[in-house]
């Protein structure tokens, strides 16, 4: 095999849906074309082909192959491309070898646009929410608001495009579209086929490399979205390249490398705790019907998706149902949980929490300590509020604002 990629025939066509973003891939694995398909009602299609390079160059960085790119990239995200971006992410996985980058730059100036669009994705979940909420929570609205909502598939309902991954991808755009009229937003999908590139890969798993993929699908709305937050699944108290778990670890350093001409990427909201961001989500009467933070598997999800219940059973419903209960919110949700098995189970679900805490997870050990804190304090008589922190209360955190 070659050692080196090469990208080729780099187009995009209108469809029926929106726009197809498409381009030939030789020198690794797969020989179909590498696609993304923007699924909304108008799409000013990217100026750059920074998505080619989002997505392909851990892979390239994974086989040790140099990366020929026949496309137009920005000028500050290929001078990351071929710096500082591949040190860190060799700092994160040292077995990604350096590699050269040959790709033409795109120097089209930006069109004038009117107002500030701020996109965010939309999964339903907690971290999802929160960064929706989070311009609310600080007393910036609207001043500063979400104004476009996305989906993206690209790994993260599954590794390859079976009919299970293809349904609750549906479901999700559905979902989407719902939550948008719910709140005045423009939604946008993108379906892409990049998985395939990734799942024959060593070490490329979703959880090691969505933020790659994530904005490689975020930087086609180049000529769109201003601002581009992407949800922050850790605070900065967790944030570190060496030994990082996941890709999520190191965003708020990685997201600034990445984006594309006229466009910022933001780790949102990665100054707040998953309790803070619980909180912020709990006042949310949207999500009081849509949070979804089920990881049951791919066919129970669509079930529960198109049921908008959480399955109410996996570590990661456990996990959110306590801090709920903790900070004296659970009732509020009693439509998306089984509120009823919860509180016959509270004890085993609560030693599951803390099992889970106990072996490392930091978001479970914190769940299982706001409650313990909580319950405590109302038996002393405090407020949620007084105990764990939160307008004009705290130990450890300044407060929000209304
Ligand atoms: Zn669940």
């Amino acid at each position: 095999m070659t050692d080196v990629i090469v990208v080729d025939e780099v187009t995009r066509t209108r469809t029926p849906d929106g726009v197809r973003y498409e381009c030939r891939v030789s020198g690794l694995g797969p020989s179909h074309p590498l696609r993304f398909d923007v699924i909304a009602a108008s799409h000013t299609p990217a100026r750059s082909d920074d998505w080619v390079l989002l997505s392909l160059l851990m892979p390239a960085m994974q086989t040790g192959r140099d990366l020929r790119i026949d496309g137009r990239i920005s000028p500050l995200f290929l001078y990351a491309a071929r710096t500082d971006l591949q040190f860190a992410l060799r700092r994160y996985d040292p077995s990604l070898s350096l590699v050269r980058i040959d790709a033409d730059l795109c120097l089209d100036p930006a069109p004038p646009r009117n107002g500030v669009r701020i996109g965010t994705g939309f999964s339903a979940g907690i971290d999802s929410f929160a960064a929706i909420g989070s311009f609310r929570a600080a007393g910036l609205v609207p001043a500063l608001a979400v104004t476009d909502v996305f989906t993206f598939n690209v790994g993260a309902m599954g590794g390859g495009r079976g009919a299970n991954v293809m349904r609750a991808f549906r479901l999700m755009v559905a979902r989407l579209d719902e939550f948008a009229a719910l709140t005045g937003r423009t939604a946008h999908a993108v379906d892409s086929n990049l998985q395939l590139f990734y799942t024959p890969l060593r070490n490329l798993d979703f959880v090691r490399t969505h933020t790659m993929r994530n904005m490689a699908a975020a930087s086609l709305f180049q000529a769109e979205i201003d601002h581009y937050l992407y949800a922050s699944a850790y605070s900065y108290d967790e944030i570190t390249i060496d030994s990082a778990a996941t890709m999520a670890n190191f965003d708020p350093i990685l997201l600034p490398l990445i984006a594309p001409e006229g466009m910022r990427f933001h780790s949102a909201n990665a100054g707040m705790n998953r309790i803070e961001k619980t909180r912020v989500v709990a006042r949310d009467e949207i999500a009081h019907r849509m949070l979804d933070v089920c990881v049951a598997p791919a066919a129970r999800r669509a079930e529960a998706i198109s049921q908008r219940r959480n399955c109410s059973r996996c570590w990661k419903c456990y996990r959110t149902m306590v801090t709920l209960d903790a900070l004296g919110e659970l009732g509020s949700f009693a439509r998306v949980f089984d509120v009823d098995h919860y509180h016959e189970r509270t004890a085993d679900i609560l030693a599951a929490v803390k099992k889970k805490g106990t072996k490392g997870s930091v978001p479970d050990r914190a769940a299982h300590d706001c409650y313990v804190l909580a319950k405590s304090a109302a038996a002393a008589g405090l407020s949620v509020v007084q105990a764990v922190g939160g307008p004009g209360g705290g130990p450890d955190r300044p407060a929000l604002n209304d």
